[in-house]
């Protein structure tokens, strides 16, 4: 049974990545030379499957993970879990309410992405396509979602980590990695990424980010009325061009090809995300007592990180790149690894101190 879910699970990616770039191509390429019905058409389309067919996708392809799985992986469970309930938010609640299938494009903060900032300025190809169909309110409710998912992101990972976005929120990589774990890559065998793998992720990282810290910048300091080079229409369309290659189309190259992660090793959203994680204090534990040295922790994780060299020494691993998935804890058969943040050990502590009363008297009791 677990091959057949597995072979679903490819099916299911496939349609999905051929989908992307169809709907990708139309929308960027033939949109701009066809009729405004067949403009309307394409629109209607690209919406429903970035908001109906890609939930379904996640909902299906989510369970058969869980089966996968088996019981024993419950942090993979609880990353499930937290991708179904942002898709049904982000992807279905959110756009009814507000009456705009878009709002998927602001559910990540800078600098991912600096399209909020652009819809901001009235000459800016986003507004001047967006402010005709959802009128100076419809523009007003995207910011506002753009600002609480900004909050939720950042405080949510001053408390939990990376985890709270990578494993839990994220709409773009992270669901498509936990989601379709088991499928990716689609030709070939599971790759792990070498030392010189690592060395290049991290080029380019640094690269992207540099390059995405430069546009939000530049888009704060121009909307502010601070005089800068006007770049307006050059950095829409540097953004464009990063979206379209270094994350839609090579992200779906790894997932043909290589790991479902990719993308991960060089986010900008990712890379800012870590610093945070280091504030909110985020490491795997270890208890070198209990480590037998079987390796199965680095093997399962999708950043390539040493865990089990750390674990033999009884030391934690607060490494920039996890994105807290918690496949190493899985993984573990002694139970040696555990997620924590400086919030959720005062909650484990508070626990201890004030342990739940029926559970203590249900203790005297026996
Ligand atoms: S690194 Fe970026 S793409 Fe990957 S899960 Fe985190 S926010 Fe999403
Ligand atoms: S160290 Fe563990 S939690 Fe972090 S990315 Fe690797 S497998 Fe995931």
């Amino acid at each position: 049974m677990r091959n057949h879910y597995i072979k679903v699970t490819k099916i299911i990616l496939w349609v999905y990545i051929i989908l992307c770039f169809v709907i990708a191509g139309l929308n960027n390429g033939y949109k701009s030379r066809a009729s405004a019905d067949v403009v309307q058409i394409i629109s209607w389309v690209w919406h429903f499957y970035e908001n109906y067919v890609k939930t379904a996708f996640i909902l299906i392809c989510g369970f058969l993970t869980i089966k996968i799985a088996g019981g024993s992986a419950k942090m993979r469970k609880k990353n499930l879990i937290g991708f179904f309930a942002s898709a049904l938010c982000v992807h279905i609640i959110a756009p009814i309410v507000t009456k705009n299938s878009e709002l998927y494009l602001f559910a990540m903060p800078l600098p991912w992405s600096t399209t909020p900032l652009q819809l901001m300025y009235p000459e800016s190809s986003i507004y001047l396509t967006r402010h005709p169909l959802w009128g100076t309110f419809g523009i007003t409710c995207a910011l506002i979602f753009y600002v609480i998912m900004t909050a939720i992101v950042l405080i949510g990972t001053l408390l939990f980590g990376r985890r709270w976005q990578c494993s839990t929120l994220c709409l773009f990589n992270g669901f498509a990695a936990e989601v379709f774990d088991f499928a990716i890559p689609l030709a070939g065998k599971k790759k792990k990424v070498t030392k010189s793998g690592k060395k290049i992720f991290a080029v380019i990282k640094w690269a992207i980010f540099a390059l995405s810290a430069f546009l939000s910048l530049w888009w704060v300091l121009f909307l502010s009325g601070i005089p800068v080079f006007d770049i307006s229409k050059a950095a829409g369309k540097i953004e464009l061009v990063k979206y379209l290659f270094f994350e839609l189309f090579v992200s779906m190259f790894f997932w043909i090809f290589f790991i479902g992660r990719g993308y991960c090793y060089y986010c900008p959203l990712g890379t800012f995300l870590g610093f945070i994680s280091k504030l909110s204090g985020q490491r795997i534990k270890t208890n070198n007592t209990k480590c037998v040295s079987c390796l199965r922790c680095n093997n399962t994780c999708p950043m390539s990180i040493k865990i089990m060299e750390k674990a033999q020494k009884g030391e934690d691993v607060a490494d920039l790149l996890c994105v807290g998935c918690g496949h190493c804890i899985d993984a573990c058969p002694s139970k040696t690894l555990s997620y924590s943040t400086r919030f959720l050990d005062k909650i484990k502590n508070a626990k201890k101190t004030y342990p739940d009363p029926a559970k203590s008297l249900e203790k005297v009791e026996k």
